[in-house]
């Protein structure tokens, strides 16, 4: 760096600036001299205005501090426009004792606020005097951080709001983050909300280590296509798929990261449901971890909840995600023979009503024997849901050619899939899924009319 010594000097002076307004503040004398009364007057102003205010002496307390900012926890004031008084006068004070032109100034109040560990801190903030509305502010947590997938961030920001609003009740954030793990279980979270971006420091070669997924990611990508070799700090996508069914025990991280590209282009991969859940499980747990000693338990709604989410986890319902065990039977009949017990058990279930289907004859059976029992019904309701599919990725699909005017282009044809690669658009990923859903919706059919001995 150059000039470190200055550098050195504004972070020392800083320091010293920070040590006197820390023993400034927990002085005793300071207490009775300048804080209360000052706060029995901007108290009295407040009930002169019929607000709500504390009774009890305020104390002042420097929580936090890092450089050149001080986090002052104010003991009983409920009201925070005293708060925001306090903080302006406190400040003020504070910068008497430094030479000219030093200065504090008062920033904003946090309420409620979590401070996690040293710049990592979360709360609800208000930057001026009577402002309705809080906005959250994050440093260094999950919510913020740029490796982390959407989907935690969205979890986490979520789970804070509700944390933070009224009556603060740690109930309703385990109903939401349950209902979420349900959500990814069942398969309703769209894939873009499943990728992690992380910059490679170095040529994908020149890594020793081999325990880093997006490394490996680039590194699958740089033997494809030399081409494609990622630049310095390129940010590289990848998510984390299900491993192949006879690998699913032993498997390196590494090994189930894959490009979107490559995940979207394969057949055989799916979304590592317990992988998100145990991820997002772990960034909660390391949030709310911290409220468990001071706040214990809610109980709106009659449900009684710890703030340990690692027990959340534990003590939860599993669903049964039958669409999806529907969906990778028929990816592997698609794809290959059964090579594997767990592969065979997989594909071993009815696609319309999810019963065992052992007890037919015919190895490509999609149907089990009640269902096969009634042609026409089954074979009604397969063709509708193939109907239903289809529709589907044709509405997709306009969305595209109204964005992309693809048909216009010289050479552009309507009926092929439109060549766009934009794995940031939302529609890219829905329309992959749809063209997927609908193909596997036509293969059904077709398997069933064999199944059946039927025509077409
Ligand atoms: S995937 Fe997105 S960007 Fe690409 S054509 Fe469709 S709507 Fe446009
Ligand atoms: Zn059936």
């Amino acid at each position: 760096m150059p000039n470190s010594g200055i550098a050195d000097a504004i972070v020392s002076l800083g320091r010293q600036a920070l040590i006197r307004a820390t023993d400034t503040l927990h002085d005793a004398s300071n207490h009775a001299l300048k804080w209360v009364p000052k706060t029995e007057a901007l108290r009295a102003l407040e009930r002169s205005q019929g607000r709500a205010v504390g009774t009890l002496p305020v104390r002042c307390e420097n929580v936090y501090g890092d450089t050149d900012s001080l986090f002052v926890k104010l003991h009983h004031v409920v009201n925070r426009n005293v708060a925001h008084d306090l903080g302006v006068y406190i400040a003020e004070e504070m910068s008497k004792e430094n030479p000219p032109p030093v200065k504090m100034k008062y920033e904003k109040c946090y309420l409620p606020c979590i401070l996690q560990t040293k710049k990592r801190y979360v709360g609800n903030m208000y930057e001026h005097k009577n402002d309705p509305h809080p906005t959250i502010d994050a440093k260094g947590i999950e919510t913020i951080r740029v490796d982390q997938c959407p989907l935690t961030q969205k979890i986490m920001l979520k789970s804070l709001k509700l944390l933070f609003q009224p009556p603060h009740d740690i109930a309703r954030v385990r109903a939401f983050v349950l209902k979420q793990w349900r959500k990814i279980e069942q398969g309703r979270i769209p894939v873009q909300d499943f990728i992690f971006c992380k910059a490679v420091k170095l040529a994908p070669g020149e890594y020793r280590s081999n325990n880093n997924p997006h490394v490996q990611v680039a590194r699958r990508l740089t033997s494809k296509n030399p081409g494609a070799k990622p630049l310095f700090k390129e940010r590289i996508p990848y998510l984390i798929a299900h491993g192949h069914a006879d690998q699913m025990y032993g498997t390196k991280l590494t090994e189930l990261a894959w490009s979107p590209d490559d995940f979207i282009e394969s057949t055989s991969l799916r979304i590592n449901e317990p992988y998100y859940i145990r991820h997002t499980m772990m960034a909660m747990k390391r949030m709310m971890l911290i409220c468990g000693a001071g706040l214990g338990f809610g109980s709106v709604h009659g449900v009684h909840a710890k703030f340990d989410v690692a027990l959340w986890m534990k003590d939860r319902s599993r669903t049964k995600n039958l669409s999806a065990r529907i969906r990778i039977a028929t990816r592997l009949n698609r794809t290959s023979s059964h090579r594997t017990i767990t592969q065979y058990f997989a594909s071993n279930i009815c696609r319309l009503c999810g019963g065992s289907i052992a007890n037919t004859t015919g190895t490509r059976a999609v149907l089990c024997a009640a269902c096969a029992s009634r042609p026409q019904t089954s074979m009604y309701q397969l063709q509708r849901h193939a109907r239903a599919t289809r529709l589907d990725h044709w509405k997709t699909l306009q969305v595209c050619r109204a964005c992309s005017k693809c048909e216009e282009t010289p050479g552009g044809r309507e009926e092929e899939g439109v060549p766009c690669v934009t794995t940031d658009c939302s529609v890219y990923y829905g329309e992959k899924g749809a063209q997927e859903k609908s193909a596997e919706a036509r293969y059904q059919v077709k398997a069933a009319l064999g199944q059946l001995k039927l025509k077409e």
